[in-house]
C-alpha cells in the first residue's frame, strides 16, 4: 500500500524539539515504509508567519538529516485557491457569516450550557443568510447541517494513545467543536483546518503523522473531508517532547529551539536521543 506522509510546520517561531520529534518521526516512518515524505509550510497567518522562520526551518531540518521528496507547498501561495473551494460549501447553504467579537462570544457563553466545551460557539449568528455578509464578518460552518449530510463519519487512528476506529457521533461533535470559523474576518484567510484538509487531499497524503495535541481538531477536518468529497487519511497522533516540568513545548520556547542545541554542539544523532528516537 502508497505511504504518503508529511510535516506541515507553521513558521511562526524556531523548530524546537518536539516538532524535530514529529518531523524526524514522519520521515523516519516514511523511509522504512518505502513512501514518500512531503514538506508543507502552513503560512496562512500572514501576520505572524516569518520568512526567517521558514528558512530556519528548512535548514535546522536538513541539519537533522531529514529530506523531503518533491517541492514544498506553501499555503500563502494557495489563498485565492481555498476561498474557491470555500464556495462549494457556500453553494450547500453550509456557511453563514458571523460578526461576533471574542466579548459577544464571552458574554453568550457566562451562563455555559451543561457538558457544551468552554470555547464552542454559541450559535448567536446561525440561520444569517450569506447575503447580509459584511466586510469584516468571519463565516463558520453550522455544523448542524453539515452532521444531517454525513451523520456517519469515521476515522482510523494508529497513534499509540487513541488507536482503533472514531465514530464521529454527532452529540459529541456539537458538544467538543462546534460551528468553527473557516474563513477569518475581514481577511479573506481560510482557517488552518480547512487548508489542511484540501492539501493533505491535494498532496495524495495517505498517513497523517503530528502531535496528539492536534487529535481532537481531527474530527472537524475529517467532516470537512466528506463534505468536500476528499479522501480521509490514516491518522497517527504521537506523543509530546514535554520540558523537564513535564510542560508540553510552545513555539516561544526558545530554550528548547534545535537552533540552540546546534549552537552548543548537539549533534543530529544527540537530538534524535533526546527526543527518544533511536541515532
Ligand atoms: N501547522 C500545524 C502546527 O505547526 C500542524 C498541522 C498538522 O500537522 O496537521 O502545529
Amino acid at each position: 500500500m502508497a505511504f504518503v506522509t508529511r510535516f506541515a510546520p507553521s513558521p511562526t517561531g524556531p523548530l524546537h524539539l518536539g516538532h524535530a520529534y514529529s518531523a524526524l518521526l514522519a520521515h523516519d516512518m516514511a523511509r522504512a515504509a518505502g513512501g514518500l515524505f512531503l514538506l508543507r509550510m502552513e503560512d496562512t497567518d500572514l501576520e505572524r508567519c516569518r520568512p526567517e522562520h521558514d528558512a530556519r526551518i528548512l535548514d535546522d531540518l536538513r541539519w537533522l538529516g531529514v529530506d523531503w521528496d518533491g517541492l514544498i507547498l506553501r499555503q500563502a501561495t494557495r489563498l485565492d485557491y481555498y476561498n474557491k473551494r470555500l464556495e462549494a460549501l457556500v453553494s450547500k447553504g453550509l456557511l453563514y457569516p458571523c460578526s461576533c467579537t471574542r466579548s459577544d462570544i464571552r458574554s453568550a457563553l457566562a451562563a455555559p450550557q451543561e457538558g457544551v466545551a468552554f470555547h464552542i460557539y454559541p450559535g448567536t449568528c446561525r440561520g444569517r443568510a450569506m447575503a447580509t455578509r459584511q466586510a469584516g464578518d468571519a463565516l463558520r460552518l453550522d455544523l448542524r447541517k453539515a452532521l444531517e449530510l454525513h451523520p456517519d463519519v469515521q476515522f482510523e487512528e494508529n497513534g499509540p494513545r487513541h488507536t482503533g476506529v472514531h465514530l464521529i457521533d454527532s452529540d459529541m461533535a456539537r458538544q467538543m467543536i462546534g460551528d468553527v470559523v473557516l474563513s477569518r474576518k475581514g481577511e479573506d484567510i481560510v482557517a488552518y483546518f480547512l487548508a489542511a484538509a484540501i492539501d493533505d487531499a491535494d498532496q495524495g497524503v495517505t498517513h497523517v503523522i503530528r502531535g496528539e495535541d492536534l487529535f481532537e481538531f481531527t474530527p472537524v477536518q475529517v467532516i470537512l473531508q466528506r463534505l468536500l468529497g476528499l479522501p480521509t487519511p490514516i491518522y497517527h497522533h504521537h506523543r509530546l517532547i514535554r520540558d523537564a516540568n513535564g510542560k508540553r513545548l510552545a513555539k516561544r520556547d526558545d530554550a528548547r529551539a534545535i537552533s540552540k542545541f546546534r549552537a552548543e554542539g548537539a549533534t543530529p544523532a544527540d537530538v534524535r536521543r533526546m527526543v527518544g528516537l533511536s541515532a
